[in-house]
């Protein structure tokens, strides 16, 4: 495809900054848009001398204008729920006024548009694994709700933006995602359990340790969000990994590959916890073609590498 001139929001996050890679790799030029409250500088330290790259300093929640571009992936979000709830006005305000406002760059450029929805629309949810048509079964006032709604306002204005002005978008609810630059210290099960175990700490469990997720590597989710964006999908599309895993069987995988002897401690279920959590990726394999390849113990492995130079980073 020809070169594009391509905005990214949350570029200096995990994902963020993985998409940042990818879009490069294929000869895009790419702004890479970030208020720094979550994402991190180093993230983006290796594109410093690529003059494709810019790098812009921006809280998105003001209006703004990167001049005229051609994509608007907008992936600006605390993101772990540790984040979220630390930071829960400004995760509305991100997911509301923020979504807007590149919505608005969209709409003035005739530029196409992908958001990044989650798996959290479905709540603690009651159809499994999860389609997309599901609803979902969500607690609007729970220490979740300030993410959640947010993702879920967001996908109606996206769709509003689609429907009343025509903007090229597209939606994706991205599953647990995992990989190098996750942040170490984002208190997410992968990463607190890969700290934990280069530590010699004891691995926490929250609960009895039967909630499942699926997780994908970081790779399989941004081909898969990269083909969304080139498709003519408007509706949203689930991008993860089928493969589910209770967190107990999680822990003892995280145990495998660092070879760590630390044991499993029981720590209090926070509240609103979801229960299971697995895409059904029946759309995606069918309208983008794509399908996950990384199993859980081999992505585990190409993330040690960067879990142990976190460890010597983050006191
Ligand atoms: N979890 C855990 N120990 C930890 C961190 C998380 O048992 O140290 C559990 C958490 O309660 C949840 C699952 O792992 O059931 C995934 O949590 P995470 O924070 O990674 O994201 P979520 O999928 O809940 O958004």
């Amino acid at each position: 495809m020809a070169s594009q001139t391509i905005l990214v929001t949350g570029a200096a996050g995990f994902l963020g900054s993985h998409l940042c890679d990818t879009l490069l790799g294929e000869g895009h030029t790419v702004i890479g848009a970030d208020n720094l409250s979550t994402g991190k500088t180093a993230n983006l330290e290796h594109l410093s001398s690529e003059p494709r790259f810019r790098f812009l300093e921006q809280d998105i929640t003001r209006p703004f204008d990167p001049g005229k571009v051609d994509y608007v992936f907008n992936l600006a979000s605390p993101a772990s729920p540790v984040d979220y709830t630390r930071l829960g006005i400004e995760t509305l305000q991100v997911g509301s006024v923020g979504t807007f406002n590149t919505l608005e760059i969209a709409r003035k450029y005739n530029a196409g548009y992908l958001h990044a929805s989650t798996s959290e629309c479905y709540g603690d949810p009651e159809v499994h694994p999860q389609v997309e048509t599901y609803w979902g079964n969500v607690n609007p006032i729970g220490p979740r709700s300030v993410y959640d709604e947010a993702k879920r306002f967001s996908e109606a204005a996206v769709m509003a933006y689609h429907r009343y002005h025509g903007v090229n978008t597209h939606l994706v609810r991205i599953f647990n995602t995992y990989g190098p630059r996750l942040q170490a210290n984002d208190g997410r099960v992968i990463s607190n359990f890969m700290m934990q175990a280069l530590r010699g700490e004891p691995l926490t469990i929250y609960g009895d340790g039967s909630q499942t997720r699926s997780f994908c590597f970081v790779s399989d989710l941004i081909d898969g969000i990269v083909r969304l964006s080139r498709s003519s999908e408007h509706l949203p599309v689930n991008i993860g990994n089928p493969d589910e895993w209770t967190i107990l069987e999680c822990a003892k995988e995280v145990l495998a590959v660092t070879g760590s002897s630390s044991e499993i401690v029981r720590k209090p279920l926070p509240p609103d916890d979801p229960t299971r959590r697995r895409p059904d990726i029946t759309r995606a394999r069918n309208l983008l073609g794509w399908e996950p390849r990384i199993p859980l113990r081999e992505g585990l492995q190409r993330s040690l590498e960067y879990f142990r130079s976190s460890v010597a980073v983050v006191a």
